[in-house]
């Protein structure tokens, strides 16, 4: 690990299962062959990581695995535990940060997983990889409001679960009835409840050495043309606000307790510093955003500069909202 990652705070940088600094790959031809007889169309070997994130940074996963279903998922993480091959799960990719290295063993992506449908009315039960985007779209086609909060939030619905995505409209734990996971190791499915979930501000309690595979959410029936006018509402603001056509995890640091990170580190005067074509984007000083083909490495020694600052002039410790995985290069 280089000074920029120990200045980051160890709790920050994990990633279930993510390797040890060597980036050789670890899966040999016999594992790559016996995990293809698993996942069959579904694995890519040398997936440079770079493709499936927002940021448009990450070097490559041994293997990049979608499986097709919880069925094929759960054969996917008992082949793992068998090989001790570790996994390191990605959803919509909006909001890592891969390191150069890569991953090491097996990133699994949940795109595949992609039911989504209505029940009873009200409640709409969505698989782990459907976007943020088509759950809302199928509430709006049925009335139904709840989840207004969405508008502009990108990613898959496993990620948001994680991170209890939102805004100031409202966040996954307003609306979340139950959430499925499948355990790393035993691939068990496991429910939980709401409060079970530990819902907080872009965090939850849900277990990283889990995969969550499905949900249901619950809505209340509201006239399409009020969930339509709030969510132009939130989607006008946020385009006010927020940098337009550049790679991205959104915010990067949390918001601290009756503060904005945004305001804190335009304060401090870090807008526009820059690493390599890393930026703390003029526009929203929380951006820490790609403007060409920055690596990981300058990403994460401008993350490490502005959060020094802060602490400097403001006295306050930022912490990343961004999930920093894979190895050093
Ligand atoms: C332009 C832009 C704007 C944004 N605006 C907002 C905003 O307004 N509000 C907000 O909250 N966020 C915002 N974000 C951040 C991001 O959209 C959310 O954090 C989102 O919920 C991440 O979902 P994802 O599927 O992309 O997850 P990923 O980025 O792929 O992963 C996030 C974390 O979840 C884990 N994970 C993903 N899927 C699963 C799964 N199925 N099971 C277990 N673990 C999983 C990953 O290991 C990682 O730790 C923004 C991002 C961008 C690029």
């Amino acid at each position: 690990m280089n000074d920029d990652v120990e200045l980051i705070g160890d709790e920050e940088l994990g990633g279930e299962g993510a390797a040890d600094a060597n980036a050789a790959t670890i899966l040999d031809a016999s594992l790559r062959e016996e995990l293809a007889a698993i996942a069959g169309d579904g694995v890519r070997f040398d997936e440079p990581m770079r493709r499936h994130t927002t940021l448009k940074i990450g070097g490559p996963a041994d293997a990049f695995v979608q499986p097709a279903t919880p069925a094929q998922l759960g054969e996917v993480v008992r082949f793992a535990h068998r090989r001790g091959v570790p996994i390191t799960v990605v959803g919509g990719g909006s909001n890592l940060l891969v390191r150069d290295g890569g991953i090491r063993g097996i990133a699994l992506h949940t795109g595949r997983l992609r039911g989504l449908e209505l029940v009873d009315g009200t409640r709409i039960r969505v698989e782990a990889g459907v976007s943020t985007g088509k759950v809302l779209s199928l509430a709006l086609k049925h009335d139904l409001g709840g989840i207004e909060f969405l508008g502009g939030v990108p990613g898959s619905v496993g990620g948001g679960m994680i991170m209890n995505a939102g805004t100031y409209l409202g966040e996954f734990k307003d609306v979340t009835s139950w959430v499925e996971s499948v355990r790393l190791g035993d691939g068990e499915l496991v429910r939980r409840d709401n409060a079970a979930c530990g819902f907080r501000y872009r965090d939850s309690n849900l277990p990283p050495t889990e995969v969550v595979v499905r949900a249901e959410l619950a809505l209340r029936p509201r006239p399409r043309a009020e969930i339509e006018a709030e969510v132009k509402a939130l989607r006008k603001r946020r385009s006010e606000r927020e940098p337009k056509k550049v790679a991205s995890n959104g915010s990067t640091f949390k918001n601290p307790p009756n503060d904005f990170a945004g305001r804190l580190i335009e304060a401090a005067g870090c807008k526009g510093w820059s690493e390599g074509d890393a930026v703390c984007s003029p526009v929203h000083a929380n951006w820490l955003v790609n403007t060409g083909r920055a690596t990981a490495s300058e990403l994460l020694r401008l993350i490490a500069r502005v959060r020094a600052r802060v602490v400097e002039v403001h006295g306050i410790e930022l912490h990343l909202e961004v999930k920093v995985l894979g190895d050093d290069a």
